[in-house]
């Protein structure tokens, strides 16, 4: 059986619904109530720093084009490296339940991603398909593709499903946090609250 490593809560949402902005609000919100054991971790980032210093790509944006075999490896190594942080800290892992590539969705958390982080909990951020949808188009910041809302609110249903194949494997709990717009804040104390609810 998969064993825990400290305290890791993996939170998850489709790209532009919002995950980082939610979660540096709740960071900042942890932080004011005196919690200064939360590390917050960007899969993607810790994916990218792996990549990159292979020279497999120079952006962000290349990294969901990247073979599957080789995204599954850089995952693999991300996931040594975030469960070996949670020591000594709490750590908070923004990361993708499913990666759109152009062979179809692959996991974001495969098997063995599961088993190395074994979280307590993972959270799915969702927002109406609609709202996803304008927020990706007005997000200057960045390269994002373009998705119709049926497809947007079908790989959002399809992370549910992988939410549950997770924690079937981890025993975590799934929760849901709606980010609508405007509600970042609101999301933002929600998720607060939970990550307080796990004392160990
Ligand atoms: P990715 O998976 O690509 O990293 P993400 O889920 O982290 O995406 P963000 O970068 O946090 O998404 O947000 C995407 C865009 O949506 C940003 O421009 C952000 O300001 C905006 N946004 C996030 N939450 C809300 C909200 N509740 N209301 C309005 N706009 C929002
Ligand atoms: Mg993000």
């Amino acid at each position: 059986m998969a064993e825990r490593k400290g305290r890791i809560f993996i939170v998850t949402g489709i790209p532009g619904v919002g995950k980082t902005t939610v979660l540096d609000a709740s960071l900042e919100a942890a932080r004011a109530s005196g919690s200064d054991e939360v590390l917050l971790v960007n899969y993607g980032t810790v994916m990218f720093e792996e990549a990159k210093s292979k020279g497999l790509v120079e952006n962000r944006d290349q990294m969901r084009n990247l073979p599957s075999e080789v995204q599954r490896e850089v995952q693999r190594l991300a996931a040594e490296k975030i469960a070996g942080m949670a020591k000594n800290k709490i750590v908070i892992v923004d990361t993708h339940m499913l990666i759109k590539t152009p062979e179809g969705f692959l996991p974001g958390i495969p098997i063995w991603v599961a088993e190395a982080l074994c979280p307590n909990l993972f959270i799915l951020v969702e927002a109406f398909p609609e709202e996803i949808a304008g927020r990706r188009s007005r997000d200057a910041a960045r390269n994002r593709d373009l998705e119709s809302v049926k497809d947007i609110d079908l790989h959002q249903q399809l992370c549910r499903s992988a939410a549950i194949a997770c924690a079937e494997i981890t025993g975590s709990t799934v929760k849901i946090i709606m980010n609508h717009d405007g509600k970042a804040e609101e999301a933002a104390a929600e998720t607060v609250k939970l990550f307080k609810a796990f004392k160990r």
